[in-house]
């Protein structure tokens, strides 16, 4: 059989990246910028000050602040709307994403849909009859502001129904950044219950690429290191935020989760997915809480893979790196179950519908029934 691999996303990573940001986008011929964010980090002084910075490097900067939450369709329209007033005035335009994966997904969906045609959900990916991603993609340049989702190296954008709430994966290799300025000292500020859920979800892609089916040695070679370098920093960036090396191991082990995951996911993202769409949970806080449940059902069946992964974080057995979880929840003051995060068990139907619509659990080690999904629900509300 013939794979195929590819790392491609240039990386210019370490405290100060961010201030290269701009000679970068003039390197590249680009003079005008839409800064592409999230409603809270605009009103932050270190972004007033950012987006000063690039105007004195004489970029002309246009911001759409436009994102709120969980991604939605609404605000890649109103971006794309704000990408083209800048293009009407300027001959070139780029676009740079800053924040968290919510602005960085939106960054990365309104670049697809600026000189694509149609409705976004068009392009979702594996839909039968969804439109080619084959137009010109604007250049566009990611600079994360969390430790997490690792959107900044990864080639999907996931957008959710306005009304519905159910997300959509929009995939192509042509959507990667083109470069990335990851500056850990971006990361400093995040309070600990951000720090805690976003560090989870990067452990959640590394633990699920590494399981998922499939033949990918260098993608778990990467997820393997991952977890390594997140179970030793997460608990020290938790503690301590000011914590520069811990903060930039998260950095990493994030962006090192989101390139392994291109081998796929598992159960533990359906779950989360329809927490997301049922309840509106935070993506990596939903991961946190269900990532034991879903593990257990994983581990027995591939023991040697969980081996693996106990090694990874310094113990042995594969029955110790769920305990492991377990305690890392606990240290990171993560909900033990969904009876604890005050979720009402009369959504466990709703929430299984949604988890086995979800294609993340198509890549899971072992397949996942809807009976498997209604008592995982059931096991994480006792
Ligand atoms: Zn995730």
């Amino acid at each position: 059989m013939v794979s195929h691999f590819s790392f491609p996303t240039s990386i210019t990573f370490g405290s100060g990246a961010r201030n290269l940001v701009a000679e970068h986008f003039k390197k590249h011929g680009y003079t005008s910028v839409l800064v592409v964010t999230d409603a809270q980090l605009k009103e932050l002084p270190f972004f007033q000050e950012y987006l000063a910075s690039l105007k004195k490097a004489s970029l002309t900067v246009a911001l759409f602040a436009g994102v709120q939450g969980n991604p939605v369709k609404s605000q890649v329209a109103s971006g794309v709307e704000a990408y083209r007033s800048l293009k009407s005035t300027q001959k070139d335009a780029a676009i740079l994403g800053i924040g968290g994966g919510a602005a960085l997904d939106v960054a990365k969906a309104i670049a697809l849909m600026v000189n694509h045609p149609g409705d976004i959900f068009d392009y979702e990916d594996e839909k039968p009859g969804a439109l080619p991603i084959d137009k010109e993609i604007p250049y566009w340049v990611a600079m994360p502001t969390t430790a997490g989702t690792g959107s900044e190296v990864g080639r999907s954008a996931v957008v959710a129904d306005d009304t519905t709430h159910v997300k959509k994966v929009i995939f192509s290799p042509r959507l990667l950044a083109k470069a990335v300025f990851a500056d850990p000292e971006l990361t400093l500020g995040l309070p600990p219950h951000v720090t805690a859920a976003t560090g989870l979800d990067a452990v959640t892609h590394l633990v699920e690429a590494y399981l998922a089916k499939g033949w990918h040695p260098m993608a778990d070679g990467i997820a393997l290191e991952g977890l390594h370098l997140a179970s030793r920093a997460l608990p020290v960036a938790f503690e301590n935020g000011k914590d520069i090396n811990a903060r930039s191991d998260m950095l990493v082990a994030s962006m090192m989760g989101a390139v392994a995951f291109q081998k796929g996911l598992g159960v533990v993202h359906s779950c989360a997915h329809a927490l997301s769409a049922v309840v509106d949970m935070h993506h990596g806080l939903a991961n946190g809480i269900m990532l034991d449940y879903a593990l257990s059902f994983n581990w027995k069946l591939v023991p040697e893979k969980f081996e693996r992964l106990s090694h990874a974080v310094g113990l042995n057995t594969a029955a110790d790196f769920l305990a492991y979880i377990k305690d890392l929840k606990a240290h990171l003051k993560i909900p033990k179950n969904l009876a604890e995060a005050k979720i009402s068990p009369d959504k466990i139907d709703a929430l299984v519908q949604v988890a086995v619509a979800d294609g993340c659990h198509l890549s899971n080690p072992v397949p996942v029934k809807e009976s498997d999904f209604k008592e995982i629900f059931n096991k994480a509300f006792l």
